[in-house]
C-alpha cells in the first residue's frame, strides 16, 4: 500500500501466474508450455528480423501477420486482431465487447484472469457453476425463451474457454454454436488457447455469426509462450472495436521480432502438426499411466490434465512432487482443491513425473 496508489490500485487483485523458478533442473509441467521447442523458421525468421531496422518502429497494424493468419482460417485480414499475447487480447476484448450495463458471464470453475480483468475495468460478472462432474452445460448459457427480454437484460456477455481450464475438457462445436444463436445481442468469446490439442474451433463459425469472437494464442501449441503473441478472430465490427481499445493504449503491441516470428510459426504446419500430435500422444499414455496408480484423471483435450488421487489432497501431491524437483500447478479454489494440474511434457519428464508419484504412494 501506497498513499500514491489510486483507489482503483488498492482494489486490484492481480492474476498470479505459475511459479517461472530461475533454478536448472526442474521438470517443469506447471504452466502449459509446450515441451518441444518452437519451429526452426521461427528462429530463422527472427534472427533475420534482428538487424538494423530494429530502430524503427513495426508495423502498428500487424498487416502481414493478420493475413497469414486470415487465410489459414479463409477469412480476411478485416477479421483478425493481434495482441501482445492472448493475455492482452482478453483484456481489450473485456473492456471494447464486454463491458456493459449487465454483467458478463463465466464458468465458476474457469480461466482465473477473467474476474481479474472485471477487477481492472470494473465490470460486474456472473459465474455460473460447472456440473458436479466439472463439465460446461451449454443449457445454462441459453436464455429463456419465455422470458428473452428480461434473460438478455441481465447478460452483457459471455465467455468460456474451450476446451476449458483447468479441466481440460472439451464441447463439441454443434453445443457452442447453441450459445452463440441463442445470445445475438451480445458478444460470445471463446478462447480457444487449447483447441489445438484436440478440440474442433469454432472459427469456422465466424461468417455465419456477428456476435462470435474467437481467441488464439501462439503461446501454447505453437510453442511460443516466450514471443507473446496472440489473435482475435471476428466480424470485421468486433475487431474495429478492439482496434479503437488497443489504439488508445498500446499502438505497436507486437514488435518487429514478434511479427516475424509469428508470421513463421503459422505458415509451419508441418512442425505444428506434428508437435501437437506428440503432445497428445504422450497426454493419453500418461492418462493411462496415472489412471494405473489410482489417479482419477479428467478426460483432456488440452496440453495438461487434470488429475486427483483418493489418498492424497492436491495440495499435499504438489508440494511433494515439489520436493522431487517436479513442479505441478495446484488451485486452492474450493471445488477443484484436490486436483493438480499437469502439463504435457516430453515422454522422458512424464516418465519421471510417474515415477515420483509411484514413491510418494508406497
Ligand atoms: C494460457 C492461456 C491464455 C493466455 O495465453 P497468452 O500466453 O497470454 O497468449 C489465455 N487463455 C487461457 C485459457 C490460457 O490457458
Amino acid at each position: 500500500m501506497s498513499r500514491y496508489w489510486s483507489s482503483l490500485v488498492e482494489q486490484l487483485d492481480p492474476y498470479v501466474p505459475g511459479e517461472q523458478p530461475r533454478v536448472q533442473n526442474l521438470i517443469k509441467l506447471n504452466t502449459n508450455e509446450h515441451p518441444y521447442g518452437p519451429s526452426a523458421r521461427v528462429i530463422a525468421a527472427i534472427a533475420a528480423a534482428n538487424n538494423d531496422s530494429l530502430r524503427l518502429y513495426p508495423d502498428p497494424t500487424s498487416l502481414e501477420l493478420r493475413q497469414v493468419i486470415a487465410s489459414r482460417f479463409k477469412l480476411t485480414a478485416e477479421h483478425v486482431f493481434v495482441g501482445n499475447g492472448s493475455d492482452e487480447v482478453l483484456a481489450h476484448v473485456f473492456h471494447a465487447l464486454l463491458k456493459h450495463d449487465a454483467p458478463v458471464v463465466f464458468p465458476d470453475i474457469s480461466y482465473s484472469f477473467y474476474p481479474v480483468y472485471c477487477g481492472l475495468y470494473q465490470m460486474q460478472f456472473r459465474t455460473v457453476p460447472l456440473d458436479e462432474n466439472l463439465c460446461l452445460d451449454v443449457e445454462d448459457y441459453i436464455p429463456d425463451t419465455g422470458d428473452k427480454a428480461s434473460a438478455h437484460a441481465q447478460t452483457g456477455g459471455i465467455i468460456f474457454p474451450n476446451p476449458n481450464a483447468p479441466t481440460g475438457r472439451g464441447l463439441e462445436l454443434a453445443q457452442i454454436e447453441k450459445v452463440v444463436a441463442a445470445n445475438p445481442d451480445v458478444v460470445v468469446v471463446i478462447d480457444e488457447a487449447y483447441v489445438d490439442f484436440g478440440a474442433e474451433s469454432a472459427a469456422s463459425l465466424i461468417a455465419q455469426y456477428p456476435n462470435l469472437l474467437v481467441v488464439h494464442t501462439l503461446s501454447k501449441s505453437r510453442s511460443l509462450a516466450g514471443l507473446r503473441v496472440g489473435y482475435a478472430l471476428g466480424h470485421p465490427d468486433l475487431v474495429q472495436g478492439l482496434d479503437r481499445v488497443k489504439n488508445s493504449f498500446n499502438s505497436y503491441p507486437l514488435d518487429r521480432l514478434a511479427q516475424a516470428g509469428a508470421i513463421a510459426a503459422i505458415q509451419d504446419e508441418d512442425h505444428f502438426e506434428r508437435s501437437r500430435q506428440a503432445v497428445i500422444r504422450t497426454r493419453e499414455q500418461l492418462t493411462l499411466d496415472l489412471g494405473l496408480l489410482g489417479f482419477e484423471v479428467l478426460p483432456s483435450q488440452a496440453n495438461f490434465i487434470f488429475a486427483r488421487h483418493p489418498t492424497l489432497a492436491g495440495e499435499q501431491l504438489a508440494s511433494m512432487l515439489r520436493a522431487k524437483n517436479i513442479l505441478v500447478r495446484h488451485f486452492k479454489t474450493l471445488r477443484i482443491a484436490d486436483y493438480v494440474r499437469i502439463t504435457i511434457g516430453t515422454d522422458e519428464q512424464c516418465g519421471q513425473l510417474l515415477e515420483a508419484c509411484k514413491e510418494i504412494l508406497l
